[in-house]
């Protein structure tokens, strides 16, 4: 099998499985329990805290355990336009996730005027845009660290320093979902008011995520019950996803730069091979992590040219995973040809994976572009 939607998901890692099954089948109790079992499931959720908490170069109080990357990007999107007396402008990008983008169209709604950054052809976004569009009316400005269709990274220190000079009172969220455990991430460097990770992009169940709170920042909750989480989120702690996520955020820390340089040499192999068999393939975006790259090829329909490459056990994606079968808006607000975002594969990394797999990918590209451009 060879797996490269990584973007989509990852596989658990074994440290990480180990221990949330120890944590369902032995370490069972609720962390608010006053005995024994409680006190222990607590220290297990505040050991993950410091784990989550040093992967973001935070202090554990900063961190709060939600359900997944969407829910931490709709408690600061949320929490940030709906506090009293502030402004009801939004800035955000035109090729954020739908965690983002249906959230502020939901503000939209509610009476919030949105800006969308548009980007450009390689899908970057220019920081004099962002200059341009700050008001004294605007409360948040909200977008990605990494892109997760074409791989290109934001200029977050730029954004938040011009954003804490023009609009001092408005928040910053960043959506660091896929540069987690890919990128060095520095709230206080990125004057970052919240950043929204997940994880499940990283070797952690799916259904677990964090948002990083700025100490100090004061925002309304989105749930109201027990108290868990400081309040920020209540309901009894997902102790076995928590758990796991905190050890998949530990390996992670300990192995980025030498997973990075591994990605870094999967990246060039397939550059290589693209441009040594598909010369007439076109890339869209800049990949400017090597987890992410997308390609098209001109001709052949990617949603047929996925059902080959998965004879061969390849996988890959035709766009972001949450958008099944719609045109990818991140490519059309690149302005790419309609035929090309017909024809894109969106092909990412994770350190597990091995030359064999880009070679698969490519042997089997290869049959079915040949099969697809001949009909
Ligand atoms: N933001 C980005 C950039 C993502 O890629 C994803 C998931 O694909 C999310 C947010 C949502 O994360 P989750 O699946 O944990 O809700």
């Amino acid at each position: 099998m060879h797996y490269l939607d990584h973007a989509a998901t990852t596989a658990v890692l074994p440290e990480a499985a180990a221990l949330a099954c120890q944590v369902m089948t032995e370490q069972f109790g609720n962390p608010s329990s006053v005995h024994k079992m409680g006190i222990e499931a607590s220290g297990i959720v505040e050991t993950a805290r410091r784990h989550v908490a040093a992967i973001l170069n935070a202090a554990p109080s900063e961190i709060t355990f939600t359900s997944c990357g969407t829910e931490a990007t709709n408690t600061a999107i949320f929490g940030a336009c709906r506090r009293r007396g502030q402004g009801k402008h939004i800035i955000t990008t035109a090729i954020e996730h739908a965690a983002t983008l249906n959230t502020v169209h939901k503000l939209e709604q509610e009476g919030f005027e949105v800006t969308y950054l548009q980007p450009d052809a390689d899908g970057h976004i220019s920081v004099s845009d962002l200059r341009e569009a700050i008001r004294p009316d605007t409360v948040l400005l909200t977008c990605m660290l990494a892109n997760n269709e074409v791989g290109t990274v934001l200029p977050v220190k730029e954004f938040g320093k011009i954003l804490k000079k023009k609009a001092p009172k408005a928040l910053f969220h960043i959506d660091a979902v896929q540069g987690l455990a890919r990128l060095p991430i520095k709230p206080k460097l990125w004057n970052a008011d919240f950043i929204s990770v997940s994880g499940h992009k990283i070797g952690a169940p799916k259904g677990i995520g964090a948002l990083y709170i700025k100490k100090g920042t004061r925002i309304a909750p989105l749930m109201y019950g027990g108290g868990q989480e400081r309040g920020m989120r209540p309901g009894t702690e997902a102790v076995p996803n928590i758990a796991a996520f905190g050890e998949a955020c530990r390996v992670r820390l300990e192995q980025m730069d030498e997973n990075y340089a591994k990605v870094q040499v999967l990246c060039d192999r397939l550059t290589a091979g693209i441009a040594a068999r598909f010369s007439w393939a076109k890339y869209n975006g800049k990949h400017d992590i090597p987890h992410v790259v997308n390609v098209s090829f001109p001709g052949c329909k990617s949603e047929v040219l996925l059902r080959i490459l998965e004879m061969h056990d390849v996988y890959v994606s035709s766009g972001s995973a949450c958008s099944k079968g719609k045109a990818s808006h991140v490519l059309a607000a690149m302005k790419v040809d309609h035929a090309d975002i017909d024809s894109a594969l969106r092909i990412s990394f994770a350190p597990s994976n091995t030359e064999e797999d880009v070679d698969a990918l490519l042997d089997a590209l290869e049959e079915g572009t040949a099969r697809l451009r001949r009909a």
